[in-house]
């Protein structure tokens, strides 16, 4: 084969890059021939993913990507990229890309990888080749994929998360506009479209076609910003079955009835009107369920919901690494809060952690983030912040905290203390480190004696997990 005298390293050959140069060969032409069962291998693994699936049965997308699939493996195992490995690297990296774009799953990528290796290291057995060139094809073959692989997974990688951060981003956005206006004209939506069926049935516009509702401007927002908005709340799910009912089976009978001048079209009327005021209830129901998250907030602190934490503290962690600015985290805890709760009740404990919240909150600056973490624990973000200053935020909400009046529901007056934990950022890139060093410090101004700030040593003593 022409190819065979084209590595990079051709000029001075030895006897092992002819063995290598005959098993690529051998290599090249056994996937040549069975080129196209190994894409069909391939491309069965991707279809076995529902998601994926419902993307690659579209047959111009199946043809191109057999097409392209077959060109990859070609090219992979040809010696010519060996001349130009960045341009072959770049291809890798934009598949990769691809994949992350339309949602392949990258186990289903690597596990179409294994299976074709195992098919083609099959055949190579099969061959009765010498033991060295049947073991050099088969190492070959191993590190090409692998190579491929490891670039396409590396694209991919980059490729969700940026994808998740943007996705994070915008329910963040959608959440911080205006829920009561958004629900308002939601359900004003919903009784429009119900309204023009009426019309079209009974009033000026009698006979007119009859609109389903998943087209309506109310289907619309649903399925558009809705299914962003509420993510995995029940609610949406059962809204979406409605909307099937409806357009699937109360309008083309009502249609049959109006046609027919059948008599049951006041039964199948009064089903529409009972499926609509379930829709409206859902509605409620789905916006009740962000009512408390109005911009991701706390109902009872008004401070971050700790929902939120992952998205801010990554890439909180991820601009002080590119900036090379400092970062520190406080974890906060209040002393002997059960004692609260035991002697003046729960509602009592409440309006106490109301009132801890806000000299939190009168105490950092706008740009900083404080979140709710657990019952009587709020976690504080400082950005650009280091240890030291960190330290100094902490005590002056300590003392802001020991000098302010709490005021309790039958006219009682008390203070209280809290203990509280600085962890500034190291480089670490993971979130859940620094989170863990200044629970670590917290634990130590507890075991101090509480009402007091630890800063966490220069590196935790115990290492995450
Ligand atoms: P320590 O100084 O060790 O932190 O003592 P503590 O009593 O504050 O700590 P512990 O963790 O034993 O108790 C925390 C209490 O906070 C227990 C729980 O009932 C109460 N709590 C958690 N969430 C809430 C809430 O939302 N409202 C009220 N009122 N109490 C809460
Ligand atoms: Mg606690
Ligand atoms: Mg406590």
């Amino acid at each position: 084969m022409a190819e065979q005298s084209e590595g990079r390293f051709s000029g001075v050959r030895s006897p092992g890059d002819r063995s290598r140069d005959e098993s690529r060969g051998i290599l090249l032409s056994v996937v040549t021939e069975r080129a196209d069962s190994l894409v069909k291998l391939f491309y069965d693994t991707l279809l076995a993913d529902e998601a994926a699936s419902a993307f690659l049965s579209h047959s111009t997308v199946h043809n191109r990507l057999s097409l392209s699939l077959r060109n990859w493996l070609l090219e992979l195992l040809h010696a010519r990229w060996d001349n130009d490995p960045s341009a072959f690297d770049e291809r890798q990296r934009a598949i990769g890309d691809v994949h992350a774009r339309i949602k392949i799953p990258i186990h289903l990528v690597l596990q179409g990888a294994s299976l074709i290796k195992e098919a083609v290291s099959a055949h190579l057995v099969k061959l009765d080749l010498p033991r060295e060139v049947l073991a050099e094809a088969i190492i070959l073959l191993d590190q090409r994929i692998d190579y491929a692989m490891r670039l396409m997974s590396q694209a991919y990688v980059s490729g969700m998360a940026r994808r998740a951060q943007l996705d994070e981003a915008f329910k963040l956005f959608a959440l911080g506009q205006d829920i009561t206006l958004e629900r308002e004209s939601q359900r004003a939506a919903l009784m429009e479209w119900s309204q023009s069926v009426l019309f079209s049935l009974f009033g000026s516009q009698a006979g007119a076609d009859l609109k389903p509702i998943c087209s309506s401007p109310f289907g619309l927002w649903l399925h558009h910003r809705a299914s962003v908005m509420f993510q995995d709340v029940p609610a949406l799910e059962s809204i979406e079955s409605a909307m099937q009912q409806v357009d699937k089976v109360l309008l083309p009978k009502i249609e049959e009835a109006r046609a027919t001048n059948g008599p049951d079209l006041t039964e199948t009327l009064g089903r529409l009107q009972a499926l609509i005021e379930q829709m409206k209830f859902l509605l409620a129901d789905l916006f009740q369920s962000v009512a408390g998250l109005e911009n991701g907030r706390d109902p009872l602190t008004r401070t971050l919901n700790r929902r939120f934490l992952p998205s801010i503290l990554s890439r909180e962690i991820s601009i002080a690494g590119k900036n090379g600015s400092p970062f520190t985290i406080l974890m906060i805890d209040v002393d002997h809060f059960k004692q609260i709760n035991d002697r003046w009740g729960h509602s009592a404990g409440d309006m106490v952690l109301r009132q801890v919240a806000e000299a939190v909150l009168d105490t950092v600056r706008l740009s900083d983030f404080v979140f709710r973490y657990g019952g009587e624990e709020f976690l504080v973000a400082l950005v650009e912040t280091a240890a030291e200053p960190g330290f100094t935020v902490a005590e002056r909400i300590r003392e802001a905290l020991m000098s302010r009046e709490m005021h309790l529901p039958d006219g009682t007056h008390l203070t209280v203390t809290a203990s509280i934990g600085v962890a500034a950022h190291e480089g670490h890139p993971d979130y859940a480190y620094l989170i863990e060093a200044a629970d670590q410090a917290l634990y130590q101004a507890k075991e101090r004696g509480r009402n007091r700030t630890v800063i966490a040593g220069a590196s935790p003593r115990q290492p995450l997990r």
